[in-house]
């Protein structure tokens, strides 16, 4: 599945986000949803520096859409995000019957980018979407972005080490 140029602009928003999040001192990750007519319904960025780590910004939309929107409108929206879904924003994206996730840079490009700082491995294994909810339609990486938010992960960890 191919990432259409009219999604663009919700991709730089992403990154936008992830760039907001570092700023603020928490992993650069940002998310936005959108509806079926191409509205804009939510946008987070990552938040586990308060000490949550479930505080990822691919999970908020799927509890906000199960909270607000019908089936029929989770299954024709779509979440943009700068990173891919790891395996509990992409389990509970499926679980509430979201539409499809559209990314900048692979879990496994994330993963790749992340051995150069010796970043310690996550505590959850590294999975592709398709792996973890085989029904949701995905579409990434998006090269021409994911440089950007590659930066955005070496300066958190360098900033960090
Ligand atoms: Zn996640």
């Amino acid at each position: 599945m191919v990432v259409r140029d009219g999604e663009l602009p919700y991709l730089r928003r992403c990154v936008e986000l992830a760039a907001e999040a570092l700023e603020s001192g928490d992993e650069p990750f940002g998310s936005v949803l959108v509806a079926g007519d191409g509205t804009v319904l939510a946008e987070d960025h990552n938040r586990v520096a308060s000490g949550d780590r479930t505080r990822h910004p691919e999970f908020e939309p799927a509890r906000w859409s199960a909270a607000r929107m019908t089936p029929a409108e989770r299954a024709a929206a779509t979440v943009y995000t700068s990173g891919e879904h790891c395996p509990m924003c992409a389990a509970a994206h499926a679980w509430v019957g979201l539409g499809r996730i559209v990314y900048v840079a692979s879990s496994e490009q994330l993963a790749s980018w992340l051995t150069e700082p010796g970043v310690p491995a996550p505590p959850v294994r590294t999975l592709p979407v398709a792996e973890i909810a085989p029904g949701v339609a995905v579409a990434g990486p998006v090269p021409r972005l994911a440089e950007e938010v590659k930066e955005l992960h070496l300066r958190f960890h360098r900033g960090r080490g």
